[in-house]
């Protein structure tokens, strides 16, 4: 596995009390995967990512527990110097606004080249050729020329590109793109899932997506994990999700997405509001939105119920590999 995130905790220490923002996140990816990561704001993905980058404002945040390993290495066991070297060489990451990433007084043909010379050793001149030739990898029309100029004379697509064209620059074995189209209109956020799609196709990289939006994962993902106040509450391959999701948050995302066939609907939407971290309900934290809570979901948290034998009642092929759902009552929700 080339990314293992085992049991892990986060908080925030805050003046009105501690936020719990991460409760026991484990997930997995592999060269060449794309996992999902998805979920409202507050959901924890983020800060999860954060840690895993090493790039947690500590303080306020606090990692209280879980490890992270890197191609068997745990992070957090080690000092600060190295995992700077593996920020870049081993994993990079895309933010979701370029414009506040990027340095608006250096031209984007420096930045790109500043990895080079920094990392590699390069001299400027072949960091210029090299930073051309990643401008022209992400397609950004007439990089040669381009590469002069600065970050505010890209539209938000192409600073994107410019984003991933960083990230990529020393081929790291992990991405990790934190809503990379959030900022940007319909057709240009396909433009560049295709290209980070591609791209990773091509590097063979591993890809971690974190979205709010179940709408841009379909086809790009492998897996899925939606995060719910801190905690996975479901996994699985990408298909089954679709197909018959086994948690009714999911059930939730996947029908507020709007459809082409249902027009003159009213679009749906998950009742209520995500959680305050600072007092997260008992038993388990969505059962103040959940259609289907019962008594027990007000008092026993949910454990991540292994998801199997269930193809005839959902149509979901088989025992579903690697699947879990944190819902008492996930049979019946994949009974739909
Ligand atoms: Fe809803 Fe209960 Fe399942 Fe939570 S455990 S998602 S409240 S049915």
């Amino acid at each position: 596995m080339l990314l293992e995130v085992r049991d892990l905790h986060v908080e925030f220490r805050t003046r009105d009390g501690i936020a719990k923002a991460v409760n026991g996140v484990s997930y997995g990816v592999d060269e060449g995967e794309t996992l999902a990561v998805l979920g409202e704001s507050g959901s924890g993905k983020s800060v999860t990512a954060q840690a895993v980058m090493g790039i947690l404002d500590m303080p306020p945040g606090r990692i209280t527990g879980g490890e992270i390993l890197f191609q068997g290495r745990d992070l957090l066991a080690m000092k600060e110097e190295e995992r700077r070297r593996i920020r870049g060489a081993g994993m990079a990451m895309i933010f979701q606004d370029a414009l506040s990433a990027l340095n608006p007084v250096m031209s984007v043909g420096d930045q790109l080249g500043e990895m080079f010379v920094v990392h590699r050793g390069m001299s400027r001149k072949d960091a210029r050729v090299r930073a051309v030739e990643l401008m022209d990898r992400v397609r950004i029309p007439g990089a040669g020329q381009r590469v002069r100029d600065y970050p505010h004379q890209f539209s938000g697509g192409m600073r994107q590109r410019i984003m991933i064209a960083m990230a990529l620059s020393l081929e790291p074995d992990l991405i990790i793109a934190d809503e990379p189209t959030t900022a940007l209109d319909v057709t240009v956020q396909a433009q560049v899932m295709d290209l980070l799609a591609e791209l990773q196709r091509e590097f063979h990289m591993g890809l971690i997506l974190i979205t709010h939006d179940l709408g841009v994962v379909a086809d790009v993902a492998d897996r899925i994990a939606v995060m719910y106040a801190g905690r996975i509450v479901e996994s699985a391959p990408v298909h089954d999700i679709y197909k018959a999701p086994a948690h009714p948050y999911t059930r939730g995302l996947l029908d507020s997405i709007p459809r082409l066939d249902q027009k003159g609907h009213e679009l749906y939407a998950i009742k209520g509001l995500p959680p305050n971290l600072m007092d997260i309900p008992p038993g388990c934290a969505f059962h103040p939105r959940c259609p289907m809570a019962q008594d027990v979901c007000r008092t026993e948290v949910p454990p991540l119920y292994e998801v199997s034998g269930v193809s005839e009642a959902s149509g979901v092929s088989g025992a579903s590999q690697e699947r879990g759902s944190a819902c008492h009552f996930w049979r019946e929700c994949l009974r739909g």
